[in-house]
């Protein structure tokens, strides 16, 4: 079933299947609310007002490249792109004003789904080439599926991610989380958080392939072992992440401002390896004019 209702200038849209009840926005893509088992299980802002305010990317669709381009710039062919930066010398999340704060064009597809699309021009905080992205969202029983697709006119770089907090117990700190994560290794950050370009063994209080307490702050690339994510269960329910992106970021929330605090949300963020552009040796975030991206993920959830 779907619904509508104005958000502000914007659209709220409701998907709901029984199991699931998912409210999206077409300002940024943007997952406000998912419910399951009679609660909350994402955070979300009240008003665009706050969307368009806030630096959290709380639920959006981010992009172009989501996580960090060091120096905000990158070679592709030969040629040197400088992109806007919006942390320091570096960008975040595909800089300032970026796919999060746009409207987005919303389609009804019908069948549990939503499908919004995006006219990023070229030149867009620097990335060449005209882009056409593409989020559906879909309910398929207690599963949402999240799927991303774009193509360019141009030789570029993609690699868009969908930034939800999670908040199972529906208040409790995420650091008393149990978590699970399919790694083995995790990327590396330098000064910044930029990848020195190792990838470590996810030894110590970076190896979660045994259940545990999530118990400090992380904002890490994981990097995946197969489709099967992560696990992540607190208050009786249950999430377990799938996806076909390379790399899992984690982080606990420890910046998050009002109205929410610190750790009130897990970031669980299936995508490429951050600074991807300037390391030929992690998974190529290239795309190639003509040539069409395509990556998913699944939130599969159960009560416990
Ligand atoms: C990054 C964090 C950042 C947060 C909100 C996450 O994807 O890894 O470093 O603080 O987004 O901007």
């Amino acid at each position: 079933m779907l619904q509508k209702e104005s958000f502000g200038a914007y659209t709220l849209f409701t998907l709901s299947n029984g199991a699931l009840r998912l409210s999206v926005t077409d300002l940024g893509a943007t997952a406000v609310s998912l419910r399951f088992g009679g609660r909350d299980c994402i955070l979300g802002y009240e008003s665009p007002a706050e969307y368009l305010a806030g630096s959290a990317y709380l639920g959006a669709t981010v992009g172009r490249v989501a996580n960090r381009i060091g120096g905000a710039s990158f070679p592709l062919d030969g040629v040197r792109y400088a992109l806007t930066p919006n942390e320091g010398p570096n960008q975040l999340h595909g800089g300032p004003d970026s796919f999060d704060k746009r409207r987005w064009d919303a389609e009804e597809p019908g069948g549990d789904a939503l499908r919004f699309t995006l006219d990023s021009p070229d030149g867009d905080n620097g990335f060449p080439g005209r882009l056409r992205a593409a989020v559906t969202y879909r309910l398929l029983g207690d599963t949402l599926r999240i799927e991303f697709e774009g193509d360019c006119d141009r030789d570029t770089v993609f690699a868009p991610a969908n930034h939800m907090y999670f908040d199972l117990s529906g208040g409790r700190r995420v650091l008393e989380d149990e978590l699970w994560i399919n790694a083995a290794r995790y990327v590396e950050p330098g000064p910044g958080l930029i990848p020195t370009g190792r990838l470590l063994p996810a030894e110590g209080a970076f190896d979660f392939r045994s259940p545990r307490r999530i118990g400090r702050n992380y904002d890490h690339a994981f990097v995946l072992e197969g489709e099967h994510a992560c696990t992540l269960r607190s208050g009786g329910l249950q999430m377990e992440l799938y996806t076909d992106f390379p790399a899992l970021q984690v982080y606990a929330g420890e910046f998050l401002a009002p109205p929410f605090g610190p750790n009130q949300g897990l970031a669980l963020e299936p995508e490429f390896f951050p600074d991807s552009p300037n390391h030929p040796d992690f998974p190529s975030v290239t795309l190639r004019a003509g040539e069409r991206f395509s990556h998913w993920a699944e939130y599969r959830f159960a009560a416990l």
